[in-house]
């Protein structure tokens, strides 16, 4: 599922296509929107607001899209071929003289009036990448449902924009608390670090092509994670430096300690724990 950063980087790539530029053609490809004629108009500003993207174009219209969990935009050169999926996947194609920019499976798309744009994102919590970042407002929202489960709470637009799944294991990972332990039995102190640690993580990942959340390990030398931790038993050597901690891990040893990951739905999504690093209930 796209996540904050992932949005942010389409919403930096169709500004740089279309920004400041006459639509030449424009297409979008829901009932409600069929007979919406863009062309003629010039697109303004493409920006993210959490996971949410904003086309707005000349007119005072805003274009709000949703990637949820499958949805993309590809940015393609005059002549180039379309490789985003088949043809009836296709929702939206906005062009231009040098780039057209089509958008696969959005399961969001509508056309609206750039003043009403908070009727379709003003419910969003404060956005981890936006101007107006507000860990305060965030703590607040996260606490206002005390008995939550962490990582359901972290999930919730409502109370901050931009944590997608993978973002949430790895969160709770690095919180070493499970994704069921309730809001309200964080070790104090916890829940700041840890809106504090979701932005700086989403922000260094803005403009990586692979998120990551083990980075800080680069920066400070790591144990040897193959080396035999007593107790345990020794790891098979890693080849490759791993991205995640925990997500897409199912079962294999964890970074730290080497404990199989554990993988469990919560609210029908795949989410990945260590059973040893992580405190907390699990189900
Ligand atoms: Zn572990």
């Amino acid at each position: 599922m796209p996540e904050g950063d992932t949005v942010l980087q389409t919403a930096a790539r169709l500004h740089a296509a279309l920004a400041g530029r006459v639509l030449t053609h424009a297409d979008l490809r829901v009932p409600r929107f069929a007979t919406a004629d863009l062309s003629g108009r010039t697109v303004l500003d493409v920006t993210a607001r959490g996971k949410h993207l904003l086309t707005r174009v000349e007119g005072g219209l805003t274009l709000h899209s949703h990637l949820r969990m499958d949805g993309a935009w590809r940015i393609y050169a005059p002549g180039e071929r379309w490789r985003g999926g088949p043809g009836h996947q296709i929702r939206a194609v906005l062009a231009n003289t040098d780039r057209t920019a089509v958008g696969y499976r959005l399961p969001v798309l509508e056309l609206l009036r750039t003043s009403e744009e908070s009727k379709a994102v003003g419910h969003l919590g404060p956005d981890l990448l936006g101007p107006d970042w507000n860990p305060g407002l965030a703590v607040e929202r996260l606490l206002a449902a005390p008995d939550r489960p962490l990582g359901e709470a972290l999930l919730d637009q409502r109370n901050l924009a931009g944590i997608g799944n993978v973002y949430k294991c790895e969160l709770c990972f690095l919180a070493r608390v499970t994704p069921w332990l309730p809001v309200c039995a964080l070790p104090d102190g916890t829940l700041p670090r840890l809106v504090a640690l979701a932005h700086r993580l989403l922000d260094a990942n803005r403009e990586r092509p692979t998120r990551t959340t083990t980075i800080r390990a680069e920066r400070r030398p790591r144990p040897d994670p193959s080396a035999p931790v007593p107790g345990k038993r020794p790891l098979p050597p890693l080849r490759v430096q791993e991205p995640l901690y925990v997500y897409g891990r199912g079962g294999r040893p964890c970074l730290r300690c080497g404990t199989p990951i554990r993988k469990i739905d919560q609210e029908d999504r795949p989410t990945y724990w260590c059973p040893a690093c992580q405190s907390g209930p699990t189900p």
